[in-house]
């Protein structure tokens, strides 16, 4: 898997039961977050740490989280959810910026590229 966070001491120290109770706890910090403010993102962020965290305990426990990431990009794929690229016609998606088969910034639009 790739991660956007360093894995932290809690891999080791925390099961799968805790780390969840963790998640959820995080879960309540951004709910609770003060709207339209630094703090509603960070709490956001802290978030996603806490559900990095719980993935990086399942892969020690040996399961493939590369798969089940696989799994839920084809079942949102074959949903229509993801973004396509018009400029390759629906062959690549984004990953940040650029779409990753065409390496394009943006779609067609009035027949220009929007760099948006
Ligand atoms: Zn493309």
């Amino acid at each position: 898997m790739n991660y956007i966070f360093p894995e932290t001491k809690f891999v080791r120290e925390n099961n799968k039961d805790t780390q969840i109770d963790h998640v959820t706890s995080e879960i309540y910090e951004f709910m609770y977050s003060k709207p339209n403010t630094d703090e509603e993102k960070e709490e956001a962020m802290d978030l996603y740490h806490s559900i990095e965290t719980l993935f990086r305990i399942w892969e020690r426990q040996g399961v493939d989280m590369d798969a089940v990431r696989q799994k839920v990009f084809e079942k949102n794929r074959a949903r229509g959810y993801y973004t396509t690229c018009e400029i390759c016609e629906g062959k690549g998606w984004f990953f940040g910026q650029k779409c990753i088969v065409c390496d394009g910034i943006g779609v067609l639009k009035d027949g220009k590229v929007e760099d948006d």
